[in-house]
């Protein structure tokens, strides 16, 4: 039987601590939002919460250019877009810590080297587990795969619901916003643009 003595025999249910200045944060939160924290239902509220924001911002943990460190340059005269779209992602926005919800189109053109398609989505998360707005998301993904794949085009859509806007505010449930950052090829060359857009199903 292994032995459940080490970093969490604090805690038995082996999850991670939240420190008690985290918690009382969120229980004056909740007395804010108008409920009682010493409600039962409440009790564990706020170190549940606690842990769901570490996992939601787990972005700042990591830098997202190390999952395009691996690349192949065997690739065999490959010389179109690479595409990888559709792609589910959430974030969370910066001036309401609310849910952004949305999918991604990430695309470029390689020059002479290529990642794990799975790599892509990898860098959206980095970047999305973190405090963001959609703008700076797109442009953050794109700039990450220009810097590290040196393509000749990179092109990323971003088409999200934002929470602050559909749940508060002006409650316009099924609003999307769509932002997009091209570079390279795909910004000078009007054609290649276009390529690549409709690829994407834009
Ligand atoms: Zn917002």
């Amino acid at each position: 039987m292994s032995s459940l003595v080490g970093p969490d025999e604090d805690d038995p249910r082996g999850k991670p601590p939240v420190p008690d200045e985290v918690q009382d944060a969120i229980r004056t939160l909740i007395r804010w939002a108008g409920d009682d924290p010493e409600r039962e239902g409440l009790l564990d509220t706020p170190a549940r919460v606690g842990r769901a924001w570490k996992e939601y911002c787990l972005g700042y943990t990591e830098d997202p250019a190390i999952h395009l460190s691996r690349v192949f340059e065997e690739v065999g005269g490959y010389d179109e877009i690479v595409l990888l779209k559709d792609i589910p992602f959430q974030s969370h926005c910066e001036h309401h810590m609310a849910p952004i919800i949305g999918k991604a189109a990430i695309a470029y053109l390689p020059t002479n080297r290529v990642v794990g398609i799975s790599k892509l989505a990898r860098v959206l998360h980095g970047y999305a587990r973190r405090l963001q707005i959609q703008e700076r998301l797109t442009a953050e993904v794109a700039q990450c795969i220009w810097d590290h794949l040196e393509p000749r085009g990179v092109a990323v859509v971003i088409d999200a619901n934002h929470s602050c806007m559909t749940a508060r505010g002006v409650r316009t449930p099924g609003v999307s916003m769509v932002t997009s950052r091209v570079m390279g090829i795909f910004r000078s060359d009007h054609r290649s643009r276009e390529e690549v857009l409709k690829l994407m199903g834009y």
